[in-house]
């Protein structure tokens, strides 16, 4: 099975298929057409990309292989966070230079915002809560390590602060909170239906979407380019590439360039009013510092929604269950052990040096992907950045830093890589008790 199907088929086991709004109308590819922007993808990326383009007034259309939000913006957890996952604003700095490094920054930090703001200005149905973000310190070496990071956040502007261990434990009943960083800009929303959303606003626009089109192919043509999907074609003058960690046809000359993450969630059954209340009072997603993070969040039923990630896949799927829900019942003192309603896995995509790029495959053909696991904000200000590529803006202008295309040497060793740190991770909280 390609990563695609796969990705499809975990989609429908999702808590959030499962209590999702209809999903918009779309219209089978059958002839060949031209237009000005072609989009492979409708995800996150694709979608804010095509909504942007369309209200610029370009002709756009977007292939997607399978339905909307069946890739990892239907797959994933929810958490609206804005900033990255393993690079703090001073390594960022570090690594792309003052005026570079500070341009994404300040990119990066407003990612939460505008995610919210899409949202309320059309009118998308997605349970969205601006409740603010929580990192949590499993430790007080941990809790000097975030107030540098708060401090960093709050010196470009954003809204991050320090909680005190009392007011941390009030809002997160964990085990081991010994102080947070709330960023007040981030929260939790239902990622099918904000996917939905966008692609009825890119349509209401004027973006034609055609589901079941996979694109197997991207070949010049004149001064632009022509996709084949089966035995459709697409003419374009600019081809972006928002297919994130997916192999299927021409989605490799992306997917090849990231390390594969495979991550399962689980949503449990909903908890009762009075436990979702003291276990979080103000609704707060959470993740801890330990090495193999902690995460939990409610969705609107105050179902639990947490994951983890296996070291092997054989038989991970009854394995992650129990462990995530032990977990669950551990972290957050709960009586007895929750019920799993829904355990799915998806490919988050994780760069090198875990910060987003954009790529390009040939003149005006462009690709992006910013995943390492904070899509949602990320992608909000990745489609403008590959709108503005589309619309005629050059490529070192970009707050986002350009990479090369080329494949990850010994990419199949690299796909090993994860196995490898979450033994680490899990040894290294060991040796701490945790
Ligand atoms: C399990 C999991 C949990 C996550 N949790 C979070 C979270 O809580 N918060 C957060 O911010 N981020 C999270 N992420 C990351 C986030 O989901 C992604 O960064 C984001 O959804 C990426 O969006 P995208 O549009 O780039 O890619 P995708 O949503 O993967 O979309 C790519 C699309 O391209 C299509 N496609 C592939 N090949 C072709 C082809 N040849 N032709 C046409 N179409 C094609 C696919 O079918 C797919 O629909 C998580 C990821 C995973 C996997």
């Amino acid at each position: 099975m390609t990563t695609a199907q796969t990705a499809a088929h975990q989609h429908m086991r999702t808590v959030w298929w499962q209590t999702a709004n209809p999903a918009p109308d779309t219209q089978p590819l059958l002839n060949a057409s031209k237009v000005d922007v072609a989009i492979i993808g409708a995800g996150f990326t694709g979608l804010t990309a095509a909504l942007h383009l369309v209200r610029r007034g370009a002709r756009v259309t977007i292939l997607e292989a399978e339905t909307i939000g069946s890739g990892a913006s239907g797959l994933n957890a929810g958490f609206v966070v804005p900033n990255f996952a393993k690079a703090d604003p001073t390594a960022v700095v570090g690594k792309l230079g003052g005026e570079r490094g500070h341009r994404l920054l300040e990119m990066i930090g407003k990612g939460a915002d505008r995610v919210y703001a899409t949202i309320r200005e059309n009118g998308i149905a997605c349970d969205a809560e601006q409740v603010g973000w929580m990192h949590v310190a499993h430790s007080e070496k941990m809790l000097g390590i975030l107030e540098r990071r708060a401090e960093a956040w709050r010196a470009l502007g954003r809204p991050v602060r320090m909680l005190d261990a009392t007011e941390a434990r009030r809002r997160a009943s964990l085990r081991h909170n010994a102080g947070a960083l709330i960023d007040d800009s981030g929260g939790t929303l239902h990622p099918l239906n904000y996917a939905y959303g966008l692609a009825g606003a890119a349509m209401n626009a004027g973006a034609v979407i055609h589901e079941g089109a996979a694109v197997q192919a991207v070949e010049r043509s004149g001064n632009g380019w022509r996709l084949t999907s089966g035995k459709s074609t697409i003419d374009a003058d600019t081809v972006l590439l928002c297919t994130n960690a997916s192999d299927q046809g021409v989605a490799r000359r992306l997917g090849r360039i990231v390390v594969p993450l495979r991550v399962y969630q689980i949503a449990t059954a909903p908890l009762d009013t009075a436990t979702a209340r003291r276990i979080s009072p103000d609704r707060n997603p959470v993740a801890d510092t330990r090495a193999n993070l902690f995460t939990f969040r409610l969705d609107r039923n105050n179902r639990l929604i947490s994951g983890g990630m296996s070291m092997l896949p054989v038989g991970a799927e009854p394995r992650m269950a129990r462990m995530i829900a032990g977990r669950l019942q551990a972290e957050l003192g709960l009586q007895c052990l929750p019920v799993i309603e829904s355990i799915w896995r998806g490919t988050a995509a994780m760069t090198t040096d875990f910060l987003p790029h954009v790529y390009e495959f040939g003149p005006r053909f462009i690709g992006g992907i910013g995943c390492n696991g904070r899509g949602i904000a990320l992608t909000a200000m990745l489609g403008e950045v590959l709108a503005d590529v589309a619309s005629g803006a050059p490529l070192d202008a970009l707050p986002i830093p350009q990479a090369s295309p080329r494949a990850l040497p010994f990419r199949s060793f690299a796909a090993a890589a994860p196995s490898v740190a979450i033994a680490q991770a899990r040894w290294q909280d060991r040796r701490q008790g945790l």
